[in-house]
């Protein structure tokens, strides 16, 4: 069985530069085979278990694939050939390493309009921002520590980085191939195999990287992706010969995952949920603030780890900024994903489009007042209009818990003091926006904010070169930079 087609794409519409293809209209045909196996040992083979999953386009309910569902014994091969892969590519010449991440770089650039298409069919986000952000992104994480591969010794100065062995990965549906991105590529350049796990709604990308993996060469083994859901994913952590996992989801699933691995010698690192808090104070500019407020909540439907789900308002500049958000949020264009101007595309899945709607009707029950833009928004898929609410408290449910939507609630504060105690009350510490025109008070708040990355006077931007990650149930471990390097080394 050869279950991955090579992807057709005109050769006119291969660019060679990743700035090219942002002016290009957005009509790439990208083939989808109607069933994918894994990726293992460098070949694409049927599961052992002979079951599939269905992929679906969020944006109209059509069935896009059929994808593979590892058991136990596929999670086996692939783990085995992980570790027959990692004593040759472990001893390889970091400069040589470091040549294959160029070369996954160059080519995913080169792909790029083709993967920023599939993203988007697979998981209902916007062409622009599978175009702009997560597809330019993700190359850069290979460009980046590609980079790193050959200046361990210079990273970590008079130790030495030893390599752990296989990684298992473990990937969320909201940025499907930036994740794999930001795990393969630290892990790799550290001389680490790979087993990873892509979401069960969005696995196309992942398994189109491995197309990747073999149009450059990389030995096979060095990374393998097998699909499935959880239980494929508590079976690839179970694992006796998996020596570190890396986990990005929810936090009761990163909880359940720390459990297992308790007293097992495994190296766990974990980047879980959050409940941002997004801070505007009377002396801000206004404008940019609102549009980093709405930026930080409504990118990617809201279907962001750190998106900027608390929203504190010093108390007089509250009218203002309500009338201002109202205006703003009201011109976001809702729908089809595949449409340039899009600014909000398909919840990802039927599952998180109901878990959304269960707080929103949380945030009703409870007393706070819903507003929702009055986009139209299509008649199929799975999809639902920006909403804000007022006159939320702190003890709401919609205050306290993770949403992963487009769902902002809005509350007050009157002193910094109290901005900052009402920010920290939270089980999260993931990420915080400050908006001030002081740069006195930037430092100040920012160092009290207990958040892995705190903004300033902007929201969600990322860079290979930051470490990004979490404080209390937000998880451990840095992604990215210098310090993510850590996660994928021994130090001695
Ligand atoms: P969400 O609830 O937002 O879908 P999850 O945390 O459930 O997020 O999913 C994140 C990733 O974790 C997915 O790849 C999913 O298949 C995987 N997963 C879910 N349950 C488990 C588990 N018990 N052990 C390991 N991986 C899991």
């Amino acid at each position: 069985m050869s279950p991955s087609p090579k992807t057709k794409v005109a050769p006119e519409l291969e660019f060679g530069n990743a700035w090219e293809y942002a002016a290009a209209p957005e009509s790439v045909k990208v083939e989808i085979a109607d069933k994918y196996g894994m990726f293992i040992n460098g070949a694409f083979v049927a599961p052992k278990s002979r079951r599939y999953m269905d992929s679906i386009n969020p944006a109209n309910e059509e069935l896009l694939s059929k994808i593979a569902v590892a058991n136990e014994d596929d999670v086996d091969r692939a783990v085995a050939a992980a570790k027959a892969a990692f004593p040759k590519w472990k001893k390889l010449k970091a400069s040589e390493r470091a040549k294959y991440l160029f070369r996954i770089a160059r080519r995913l650039q080169e792909r790029a309009r083709e993967f920023s298409v599939l993203e988007t069919l697979d998981g209902g986000k916007p062409i622009k921002e599978s175009r702009d952000v997560d597809i330019p992104e993700a190359a850069k994480h290979f460009f980046y520590h590609a980079g790193w591969a050959d200046k361990l010794d210079y990273a970590f100065p008079g130790r030495k980085g030893r390599p752990l062995g296989v990684c298992a990965q473990i990937i969320p549906w909201n940025f499907p191939l930036l994740m794999a991105a930001w795990k393969i590529a630290p892990a790799l350049a550290c001389g680490n195999t790979v087993v990873l796990k892509p979401a069960e709604t969005t696995s196309l990308t992942a398994l189109r990287l491995a197309e990747i993996f073999e149009e450059v060469g990389l030995p096979p083994g060095v990374v393998n992706i097998i699909t499935g859901a959880g239980e494929t994913g508590a079976a690839l952590v179970a694992h006796k010969d998996v020596q570190k996992v890396a986990f990005t989801g929810s936090t009761p699933v990163g909880k359940a995952i720390a459990k297992q691995c308790a007293g097992s010698g495994k190296r766990l690192t974990l980047e879980l949920g959050g409940k941002s808090p997004n801070i505007i104070f009377e002396d801000a500019s206004l404008d940019q603030a609102v549009d980093g407020i709405v930026q930080g909540i409504f990118f990617n439907q809201g279907h962001v780890c750190c998106a900027g789900s608390r929203l504190f308002v010093q108390e007089g500049v509250m009218q203002e900024v309500l009338a201002k958000l109202e205006v703003r949020i009201q011109s976001l264009r809702v729908g089809d994903p595949m449409d340039k101007n899009t600014d909000l595309g398909a919840i990802n899945s039927l599952g998180q489009l109901a878990t959304i709607k269960r707080y929103i009707e949380a945030g009703d029950a409870e007393g706070a007042t819903r507003h929702q833009s009055s986009a139209k928004l299509p008649k199929r898929g799975y999809y639902l209009p920006p909403t804000w609410f007022t006159g939320v408290q702190p003890s709401h449910t919609i205050a306290r818990e993770e949403i992963f939507g487009p769902v902002l609630s809005v509350m007050s504060f009157r002193t910094p003091e109290e901005a900052i105690s009402r920010a920290n009350n939270t089980p999260y510490g993931l990420a915080a926006g400050i908006w001030t025109d002081k740069g006195s008070k930037i430092f100040d708040i920012a160092s009290r904010l207990k958040a892995g990355v705190v903004w300033c006077n902007t929201y969600n931007r990322f860079d290979a070169a930051s470490p990004f990650g979490g404080f209390k149930q937000s998880g451990f471990g840095r992604e990215g930079g210098r310090q993510g390097l850590l996660s994928y080394l021994e130090l001695v």
